[in-house]
């Protein structure tokens, strides 16, 4: 699922081939869509907010999510695409550009003034102008027993965190995914870490989480089975998200440099016997 680098990139890539130009074309494939016309209109900005990536035309918001494999395309007019055009759901061209939205996940049009519905109950955008990591925090600990790995992963806490962030910042920090969030012992160099990560990558084609010294992009990430660069544990897998989406939703760790948590608990116990 593309993480919220990814559609910051995106938006970038929009923005510069949009913003500031008159539509020559629109096609909204989409039922709910399917007899909005822009052509004529000015694209007045493209935005990333997290995962959604907004286009502002005229006084309209084109709403977009990606979702699991949706993506978007620029061509140059007359361009033939490199996709099929039944995958195809949004076409929005100008006298340069062809820009394409392939197998998007969300497609709607609203008028830009209730942008506030679609997106408003995101939580601070790592790569927005409002970051503010102490919100972040304090929207974290209002579900303490929630465990870590789901807490970093709900939109409404910080925005743009998928499951590849969610597993590298949590082997980077040491802290087992299953943690509950009120337990962990320094939230903040988590959040820290995601905003750094997110940083790092937002202007790479190919993430990387791990130093230049390291081929492999990821420490934990779908290395089910290979041993940890730090211990040599074989690294794990565990589904911990919805369950619909168990493949997508799997936390990589390792179990040696990210303890289960509970252990504390056992072991005190024995401590008060002696
Ligand atoms: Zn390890």
């Amino acid at each position: 699922m593309p993480e919220g680098d990814t559609v910051f990139r995106t938006a970038r890539m929009l923005d510069a081939t949009l913003t500031g130009h008159q539509l020559t074309k629109s096609d909204f494939r989409v039922p709910q869509c399917a007899t909005l016309d822009l052509t004529g209109y000015p694209v007045e900005s493209v935005a990333s907010r997290g995962k959604h990536l907004l286009i502002r035309v005229a006084d309209l918001t084109v709403h977009t999510h990606l979702m699991m494999d949706g993506r978007w395309d620029v061509y140059a007019p007359g361009e033939r695409w490199r996709t099929p055009a039944h995958k195809v759901r949004c076409v929005l061209a100008n006298d340069s550009f062809e820009a394409i939205g392939v197998d998007l996940g969300l497609l709607r049009v609203f008028p830009t003034r209730l942008e506030h519905k679609a997106v408003g109950h995101l939580g601070p955008d790592p790569l927005g102008h409002a970051w503010d990591p102490e919100e972040v925090r304090e929207r974290m600990l209002m579900r303490p027993d929630l465990p870590i790995g789901l807490s970093l992963m709900d939109q409404r806490n910080l925005t743009g965190i998928g499951n590849i962030y969610r597993s590298e910042t949590l082997f980077i920090t040491k802290v087992h995914p299953l943690m509950p969030v009120g337990a962990v012992p320094d939230l903040a160099r988590i959040i820290e870490r995601c905003f750094l990560l997110l940083h790092a990558n937002k202007d790479r084609n190919r993430r990387k989480t791990t130093p230049t010294e390291l081929t492999d992009p990821y420490w934990v990430y779908q290395r089910t089975g290979r041993p940890c660069y730090l211990c040599h544990t074989p690294i794990e897998q565990m589904p911990l998200g919805p369950p619909e989406k168990d493949q997508e939703r799997l936390a990589f760790f390792c179990p040696t440099c990210q303890p289960v948590p509970y252990r504390e608990q056992t072991e005190p116990a024995a401590a008060t016997a002696v």
